[in-house]
């Protein structure tokens, strides 16, 4: 069992399915072929419940191939750690490691119809959001276009989560990005407005714990609507429709700062991935292994959720102010 790259995952995904439920959707052709969407399920149905997503963008490849990575060190340990075993009876975790498989084999951003993914789902942001850059239905041939109707790749994330939300009282979503700024920064919602994220308390517990226990941790957390709104983002659609008011759900995003990348290596500019990925082995190794802590966090934090995420009511008012200042001042 190693399947390195995302290519041989298309064609060999069956060998996950010792330690994981593989489940595929073939509705989607490229110009000559079927293309799978692939969802792999660990752990206890219904349990707490981590899905991590990549190659929303198919021209940020380094987003799915740390996915790929994630899943593929995990499906080893699972072969052999007892620890990791134990553990799995009490979570779950959902990798959906290629979201857009055209996209990624066309080395484009959107998907084979010129949409993009994460302006898709059916939400529409009240307020002003930047011109193109936050979802435009002009053309399909510019950048950052809307779609008239859900593409199949959208639909297959909303039914995963609106299917892991109708079993789990708690789920976080990471979803896998590259190619704004020159930090690793982890998003939360909202995308569509600059409200504040509603569920911000627990949100704030659970970072609050992270930077207690990693205190060199390497991220910038914020909201999106920090950075900037659109239209159609998948994760605050199933964050406003799928939720009920009694679960916990955090929608993550890590957007890994390319710039970095391409400062430390300019002339990958001309290349058409440079700006999205890392092009030299060490600093592509790198990327492979600096998430690995905020993962096992991940999971360690799901098992004891109730640390974050139940709290004494008469510190409700204190935690919220203190996250508001945090996160919205
Ligand atoms: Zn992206």
């Amino acid at each position: 069992m190693n399947v390195l790259s995302v290519e041989e995952f298309l064609k060999n995904y069956h060998v996950y399915q010792d330690y994981a439920r593989v489940d595929i959707d073939d509705s989607l052709s490229s110009a000559e072929k079927k293309v799978p969407l692939i969802s792999l399920t660990y752990g206890k149905s219904g349990a707490p419940t981590l899905l991590i997503t990549g190659g929303v963008h198919g021209l940020e490849r380094i987003g799915a191939q740390l996915c790929l990575s994630l899943m593929n060190s995990f499906h080893e340990r699972l072969m052999w750690d007892q620890v990791l075993q134990d553990m799995m009876t009490k979570i779950q975790v959902v990798f959906i490691p290629l979201v857009n498989p055209n996209g990624y084999l066309n080395t484009t951003r959107s998907n084979g119809d010129g949409i993009d993914l994460m302006r898709n789902a059916p939400i529409t942001s009240l307020e002003k959001v930047p011109l193109l850059l936050g979802g435009q239905n002009f053309s399909s041939r510019l950048p950052w276009y809307r779609g008239s109707q859900v593409a199949i790749e959208t639909k297959f994330v909303l039914d995963n989560v609106e299917h892991l939300l109708q079993q789990t009282s708690h789920l976080i979503s990471l979803d896998i990005h590259s190619g704004f700024g020159f930090n690793d920064q982890i998003w939360f919602p909202f995308a569509n407005s600059k409200k504040q994220f509603t569920q911000l308390n627990e949100l704030h517990l659970f970072f609050k714990l992270f930077e207690k226990t990693h205190p060199y941790h390497i991220y910038k957390i914020e909201p999106q609507s920090k950075n900037y709104l659109t239209h159609g983002d998948i994760w605050d659609y199933c964050f406003l429709n799928f939720k009920k008011d009694t679960q916990v759900y955090l929608p993550l995003t890590l957007e890994m700062g390319s710039w970095i990348w391409v400062k430390k290596n300019p002339l990958q500019i001309f290349s058409k991935t440079g700006l999205f990925n890392p092009i030299k082995e060490h600093r592509l190794n790198r990327t492979l292994r600096r998430h690995r802590p905020f993962f096992d966090f991940l999971l360690h934090s799901l098992i004891s959720n109730s640390v974050w995420s139940q709290f004494d009511i008469r510190l409700k008012e204190q935690i919220q102010l203190e996250a508001q200042s945090k996160y919205y001042d």
